[in-house]
């Protein structure tokens, strides 16, 4: 009877020390998986952050591409001299000499922003409201919620919202017509469901006259054309293109210099992260241009077109 009951005491002791190693086994295990999903959580995350500083890295490198052919295509574009008189480049700009400015004739100037939404489109927007100036976007496609809120206030607040391509990337829109007219397909429907408004104009990634496309703009313009949609060069560039980096104060003046010429001036600025000159340049610059007495107006449909290939010369 007392053997059974020392068997049977024994027998319960084993058994706990069973259950206990079972415990610290489950609970060992249980650890090291925490601890194993741990190390690869955190390793993700930075391959994740890493990824994102490359993607920024790209981005920007993409940009600086673009700034390098407006920079080209701004140097070639044919001064107001030469369109006047003896320029034969092909195409000549319409604001040679019936948009020379003339004694006593009100100027309008339309201030222009190419490639947003960018983290200063709100501050741009900020300052055409606190100045009460309505101006031109030329944005590219953004799905993000931050961007669709941006093409909304654009719309809301009165400004025009253009096109300036879905992708914004040279060797993929200028490639065919094919690719070009889905590109803008694309982003005109794209800004449509946003807005509520179909946009109608647009500037080409370069302008009309950028060295970088594969195809022939012309075919482009007639796409356009036959879309009713209706480009837009610049005449006046502020400078905020160039890898120069000019100062506010010289954005101002290069826009300056130039605005006295024309009796029509469509002016060249960029909506872009990395151009906070042209937002801090705003200021003065509204100011200078509403001392001088000129109109500020958004392009219209009774915009004086300038373009480096007049549109109605593609058939
Ligand atoms: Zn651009």
């Amino acid at each position: 009877m007392e053997e059974n009951t020392a068997s049977g005491l024994r027998e319960q002791q084993l058994r706990r020390k069973r259950i206990r190693k079972i415990k610290s086994t489950i609970v060992a295990g249980m650890a090291a998986w925490i601890l194993v999903t741990s190390i690869l959580t955190i390793t993700l995350l930075v391959k994740l952050f890493h990824m994102e500083n490359r993607l920024n890295e790209l981005a920007q490198s993409i940009i600086s591409v673009e700034q390098v052919v407006e920079n080209v295509n701004e140097k070639s574009a044919p001064s107001p001299e030469g369109s006047a008189g003896t320029s034969n480049m092909p195409g000549e700009m319409q604001d040679g000499l019936e948009n020379a400015h003339k004694e006593g004739q009100k100027q309008k100037v339309y201030l222009t922003f190419d490639d947003g939404p960018s983290e200063n489109t709100a501050k741009i927007l900020d300052i055409l409201k606190e100045k009460n100036i309505k101006a031109t976007f030329f944005v590219i496609g953004q799905e993000d919620k931050k961007s669709k809120e941006l093409y909304q206030r654009i719309v809301s607040e009165g400004h025009t919202l253009g096109m300036h391509s879905f992708s914004h990337k040279y060797n993929v829109i200028y490639e065919s017509l094919e690719a070009f007219s889905e590109d803008v397909a694309h982003l005109q429907s794209y800004l449509a469901e946003v807005t509520g408004v179909t946009p109608e104009i647009m500037r080409f990634p370069g302008g009309s006259r950028n060295q970088v496309s594969n195809t022939d703009m012309t075919e482009f313009i007639r796409f356009l054309n036959e879309k009713n949609i209706t480009y837009y060069d610049w005449n006046v560039a502020s400078g905020d293109a160039t890898s120069q980096a000019y100062t506010p104060d010289e954005l101002v003046e290069n826009v300056m210099n130039d605005v006295g010429r024309y009796e029509t001036s469509i002016v060249l600025m960029h909506d872009a992260a990395n151009k906070s000159s042209t937002v801090e340049a705003l200021v003065p610059m509204i100011e200078k241009l509403q001392e001088m007495g000129v109109e500020l107006l958004a392009i219209d449909e009774n915009t004086t077109l300038i373009q480096q290939i007049p549109a109605d010369s593609v058939k």
